[in-house]
């Protein structure tokens, strides 16, 4: 039988009637003909409490005991899913990550999925079995520790299934109609769009869009997953939603196809640093065994020897930041005199496949910042994008205001 694969995010499995109202979507394409697989994410809310206790109880945790402890949040959500389905006479079962077995790597709390082999859910499915209700979010390392994939892994291990299955679909469920523009709680004006390149998706997951988590619209991309995103709340037709897909598929395009911003940026600032050849892979090899994702990189011009070198990471990373600094700067003679921490900034970034062939998006995207009065601190590009780290308490302002200056209320 085809397989379908249809993943239910946090707030479309938040209680128990939502997980009927899910389970009563899944009974329609049971009885359409697919075995489905569906992915669960935890509860809303849940891994943000799971999380919270890790930190209150241990602020460096020891990242095998974060997954131990916020993995279980699916748990629940895959049993509830599987009985629900279960009083609706639909054969389903509940698979964690290690029963299936999703095999990861053991880089915890950020872990990338290996392998998935097909055998175990195939003869259930064989068997009469028409549903599994896959744990998101979850798998297990070579060590046979229980790992996670990422803060909105249960989308990457949705696509995972689809392509290990060969799914004729890969169905994200959400609490919105589809994909932006921008995020639809920052602007009203936002539009949902039928279809978007998936490296155009690709960039504004990684820019902050969480709608898709960025690993599963590279999934998608490169095993060539139909992968979709719905509303879990809307009565749903076959061309609902917006389909992640091909830029040869879409036929019209803008030049900027969308506005992202990330609100928890810090930007960190190494004062006077000693500018000889191999500081910046002193500087940047301790930030990454260390730990420190670092987004945005500028070094300053240096005057008499010195230079100040800023960078970009996560909020939640900068005392991990502050940490492998210091270790460097006693075991590796790191010389520099301060080390600044700005945790007020947010990142805002137009994408658009666009900008390949037209020029002028950074320098209107400039002038609307300056017209609004915003003061850039620091910009990265690559051939789709351009961003920028501004003042927190601006960033609805700019996303509103680039959204109105690139016109993308109204459709190509
Ligand atoms: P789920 O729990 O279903 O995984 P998420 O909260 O992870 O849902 O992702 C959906 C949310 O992503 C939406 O509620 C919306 O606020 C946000 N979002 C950010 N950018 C966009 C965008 N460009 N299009 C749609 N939603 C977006
Ligand atoms: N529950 C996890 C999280 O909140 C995974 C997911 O929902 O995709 O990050
Ligand atoms: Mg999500």
């Amino acid at each position: 039988m085809p397989v379908l694969v249809m993943k239910f995010g946090g707030t479309s499995v938040a209680n128990l009637d939502r997980i009927r109202r899910a389970a009563k979507r899944v009974g329609v394409e049971v009885a359409k003909g697919y075995d489905v697989i569906v992915i669960v994410s935890a509860m809303s809310g849940k891994t943000n409490e799971l999380v919270g206790w890790v930190s209150e109880t241990s602020p460096m945790f020891d990242a095998r005991e974060y997954d131990a402890v916020v993995s279980s949040g699916e748990n629940v959500t895959a049993g509830l899913m599987a009985l629900t389905l279960q009083e609706m006479d639909v054969p389903a079962r509940s698979w964690q990550g290690w029963q299936v077995p999703l095999r990861t790597t053991s880089a915890h709390s950020a872990a990338r999925i290996e392998e998935i082999p097909t055998e175990n859910l195939s003869s259930k499915f064989r068997e009469g079995m028409r549903v599994a209700v896959v744990a998101g979010f979850q798998g297990v390392s070579p060590e046979g520790r229980i790992t996670t994939l990422g803060r909105g892994g249960s989308d990457t291990t949705a696509v995972a299934f689809a392509a290990a299955f060969d799914a004729e679909r890969c169905d994200i469920y959400t609490d919105v109609d589809g994909v932006y523009t921008t995020d639809p709680r920052i602007t009203d004006k936002a539009r949902k769009l039928d279809r978007i390149a998936f490296e155009e998706m690709l960039e504004l997951a990684s820019l902050g869009a969480k709608v898709l988590q960025t690993r599963s619209v590279e999934l998608a991309m490169r095993y060539k997953v139909k992968l979709r995103v719905l509303s879990s709340f809307e009565e749903q037709s076959d061309s609902a939603g917006t389909l992640v897909c091909d830029e040869e598929e879409i036929m019209e395009s803008k030049v900027v196809a969308g506005v992202a911003f990330s609100r928890d940026e810090a930007k960190m600032t190494l004062l006077s640093v000693a500018d000889r050849p191999g500081i910046a892979a002193t500087i940047f090899t301790a930030l990454s065994e260390g730990g420190v994702n670092v987004d945005m990189i500028v070094q300053n011009i240096s005057e008499e020897g010195r230079t100040d070198m800023t960078f970009s990471c996560p909020i939640d990373q900068v005392r991990r930041a502050e940490a492998a600094l210091a270790k460097a700067r006693s075991e590796k003679a790191l010389n520099f005199s301060e080390l600044v921490a700005d945790t007020g900034v947010a990142k805002v970034s137009v994408v658009g496949i666009g900008m390949r062939s037209h020029t002028g998006v950074a320098a209107k995207m400039f002038q609307v910042l300056s017209a609004e009065g915003i003061n850039i601190k620091v910009i990265t590009t690559s051939e789709i994008k351009i961003s920028v780290l501004i003042d927190r308490k601006y960033m609805e302002l700019a996303v509103q205001a680039l959204h109105d200056a690139f016109e993308l209320e109204k459709a190509a």
